[in-house]
């Protein structure tokens, strides 16, 4: 059966008055002859609201017990537009997430989505109903209930779309399309008509907020067309699909920066082997993620290793490092945790030669310092300074030619 699915974000569901609103476009949908699967998000700032009345009666709260409390948001709002879709006159029914058969893993608040069993939604298309999900939950094996990670409502829609072979996932948010930088930071910044799934998973885990990067790798899997657009204002959005020649065309599709960063630098590390083993080791045992590591060429038999980390793992990580100094036989550990980590995206790097140099180009004509330095196939990220991180998005959204009008 074709169908679409539309997921509302927490601010297009904020209030009373957002979902009667929300209520109003799924229901001019519905008159054009759509069959509709809405996916909701919490209401604005309730799960945020919830996460801290765990934390306000117990430190760690246990994580079982916590899904299910964050659960309730996403409940919450389904059942509310659901009821005002039928006293509308529009048949709809609302359903929880074990309802729709969404089986996840036993992580419990960061679970993978496994299997989905469609099937009762399909029910509810076939009498005409529209079908209204809760978002960012799914129950485990032992019939748990789990949720999928903060901002998880984008991969219910991207997953559910893909399991009814629905035609596109419509993603309404506070936001009319992803842009080529963060609009608060770059005055100039705009709207990009199309990106790619990789561009998109890169930004996405880079720091830019539209989407949940799970989301993007469910939707690249299989190939679920995703709409990223404004519930506030009519406009085009941003169509999220699969790398075309046009896509290709573009070098830099857009420049990111994010803070949440820190560095921690070993100096003067014995070179021999097993000595970075022995550093990553005892913080990746911790459970801390490490994304850059750079390591200089050794001299005298000595040399620094440096890593980076998210900023609220510093503290941990440098003490952990500490740990084990005497056992390396290194001189000291620094922790730095005002830099940051600015990067540019584009697909056309696989083709395009010199694009590293004009990023160092770009921030050495501002005199901004590079610290550590990362590529992929299609994007390359730099750690500088944090004083200088919205200058340096500027620089190179200017660099770039982002800024222009591609028509
Ligand atoms: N309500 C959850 C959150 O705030 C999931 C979502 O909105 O996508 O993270
Ligand atoms: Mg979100």
């Amino acid at each position: 059966m074709r169908c679409v699915v539309k997921k509302f974000g927490g601010t297009s569901v904020g209030d009373i008055h957002r979902i009667r609103e929300v209520a109003k476009k799924v229901a001019a949908a519905r008159d054009q002859g759509e069959h509709i699967v809405v996916v909701v998000s919490a209401m604005a700032g309730e799960t945020d609201r919830l996460v801290t009345l765990a934390h306000q009666l117990v430190e760690s709260p246990n994580a079982r017990e916590f899904d299910l409390l964050l659960s309730t948001g996403e409940m919450v709002s389904s059942a509310l537009l659901a009821l005002v879709l039928n006293d509308m006159g529009y048949a709809a029914e609302s359903f929880v997430g074990r309802q729709v058969g969404i089986l996840t893993d036993s992580i419990h608040t960061r679970a993978r989505i496994r299997r989905i069993d469609g099937e009762r939604i399909l029910r509810a298309l076939e009498q005409g109903r529209i079908a209204v999900v809760a978002g960012f939950q799914g129950i485990d094996e032992r019939e748990d209930l789990t949720t999928l990670g903060r901002g998880g409502s984008d991969t219910t829609a991207v997953a559910l779309a893909a399991a009814l072979g629905a035609e596109m996932c419509e993603i309404y948010t506070d936001v009319d399309g992803v842009y080529t930088a963060d609009p608060n930071l770059v005055p100039g910044a705009r709207r990009l008509r199309k990106i790619s799934y990789d561009e998109m998973l890169e930004m996405a885990s880079l720091g830019a907020k539209v989407l949940q990067t799970r989301s993007v790798e469910v939707g690249k899997i299989y190939q679920v067309p995703v709409l990223v657009k404004s519930t506030f204002q009519e406009g085009e959005g941003t169509l999220v699909t699969e790398e075309d020649a046009e896509l290709e065309k573009v070098v830099v599709s857009g420049v990111t920066l994010d803070k949440n960063q820190a560095r921690i630098t070993v100096a003067a590390v014995p070179d021999r082997p097993g000595v970075a083993a022995k550093i990553l080791g005892q913080v990746s045992d911790a459970h801390i993620v490490v994304d850059m590591i750079v390591q200089n060429v050794g001299e005298q038999g000595l040399t620094d290793l440096s890593f980076t980390v998210a900023r609220g793992d510093g503290q941990k990580a440098a003490t952990l490092v500490q740990e084990v100094l005497p056992e390396i036989g290194a001189r000291e550990v620094k922790l730095d945790a005002t830099i940051a980590k600015v990067s540019i995206i584009g697909a056309g790097m696989r083709s395009h030669a010199g694009v590293a140099a004009g990023m160092f180009t770009a921030l050495a004509r501002e005199n901004i310092n590079i610290f550590m330095i990362s590529t992929s196939e299609i994007k390359i990220s730099c750690v500088i300074d944090e004083k200088y991180g919205e200058l340096a998005v500027r620089a190179l959204h200017e660099a770039f030619g982002l800024s222009q009008d591609r028509g």
